[in-house]
């Protein structure tokens, strides 16, 4: 199969190593080329320690199916499947989905990484809105197996099957998410806990004491501080403003505005919650 992951930032290059190494051919699309070259660079780092490790075989033949293009509308017209990671902005994602619907083939389907934009509206770009559907990786997704299959309002059913048929294909575990609800599911469970454990901080908690309790007595896999540190502070920002503007309930936590504010962002600022030498 030959997958078009459109948007190779910090989601897009994962989702596109993910693709390849289950045996497709991948090709990464973006604006720009310098995200391309790092983000081929990120996938070959990441690949070549996995054969080193002895977790897979034939670096060479994965990294042989990805190819990279500035051309969207070109490489629409290759495409079995599309995931779009692009920009968390509702008319980018639209202008990209008009043009992957006026140049794909009429079967393919059109899934989005979207966390916060319904699936409904970014369907309205199109002229196949039964054919669009949010597929939500997690990051990084070449560690967290698992996504989000979630149906819009005009999903059809076929397009859901398909859609679990491939995320099984590329190894991922999946939650179907059967109505288009802000935040979906996941990531609104997440919400809660992260804004609680915010509020435990507030109350004199620290950091390390938060993360070692849900990380080797409450069995999660990463701190909560640290996914956030490794996500981007100003990510998680974003995503609790646009769910709440969209009808979730919560309160956005004046220390998030303020580290977002001092440019502590987390591990690409090489401070968030903690600090990174
Ligand atoms: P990012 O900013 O790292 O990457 C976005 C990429 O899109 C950039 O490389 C940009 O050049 C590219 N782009 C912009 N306009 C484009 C266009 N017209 N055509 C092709 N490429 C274009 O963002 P990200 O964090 O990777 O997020 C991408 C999507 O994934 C968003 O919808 C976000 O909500 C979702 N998501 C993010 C995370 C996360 O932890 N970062 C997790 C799950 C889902």
């Amino acid at each position: 199969m030959k997958v078009l992951v459109v948007g190779a930032g910090t989601m897009g290059h994962g989702i596109a190593e993910v693709c390849a190494l289950a045996g497709n051919e991948v090709i990464l699309c973006d604006i720009n080329e310098n995200i391309l070259k790092n983000a081929l660079s990120r996938i070959e780092w990441s690949v070549r320690k996995l054969e080193q490790k002895g977790r897979i075989k034939g670096a060479d033949d994965v990294l042989k199916r990805l190819k990279t293009t500035t051309d969207l509308v070109e490489a629409a017209k290759e495409a079995d499947f599309v995931i779009e990671a692009v920009v968390e902005k509702t008319e980018v994602k639209h202008e990209v989905f008009k043009t992957l619907d006026e140049n794909c083939r009429d079967d393919v389907i059109l899934a989005t990484n979207t966390s916060t934009i319904p699936i409904t509206d970014i369907a309205m770009a199109t002229k196949r809105k039964d054919k669009v559907v949010g597929l939500h990786f997690f990051n990084p997704p070449t560690l967290i197996r698992l996504v989000e299959i979630i149906r819009g309002r005009d999903t059809s059913d076929e397009t859901v099957r398909k859609t679990v048929e491939f995320a099984k294909s590329i190894g991922m575990d999946y939650v179907l998410v059967e109505r288009d609800v802000p935040g979906f599911l996941i990531n609104r469970i997440n919400i809660r806990v992260f804004v609680e454990a915010i509020r435990l901080l507030e109350e004199g908690f620290k950091p390390e004491q938060i993360d070692a309790a849900v990380k080797y007595r409450a069995g999660l896999p990463m701190g909560l501080f640290e996914v956030v540190d490794f996500s981007g502070v100003d990510t998680v920002y974003n995503v609790l403003n646009e769910v709440r503007k969209r009808g979730f309930e919560v309160e956005v936590p004046g220390l998030l505005e303020r580290m977002v504010l001092e440019g502590r962002l987390g591990m690409k600022t090489g401070k968030g919650f903690y600090e990174y030498s």
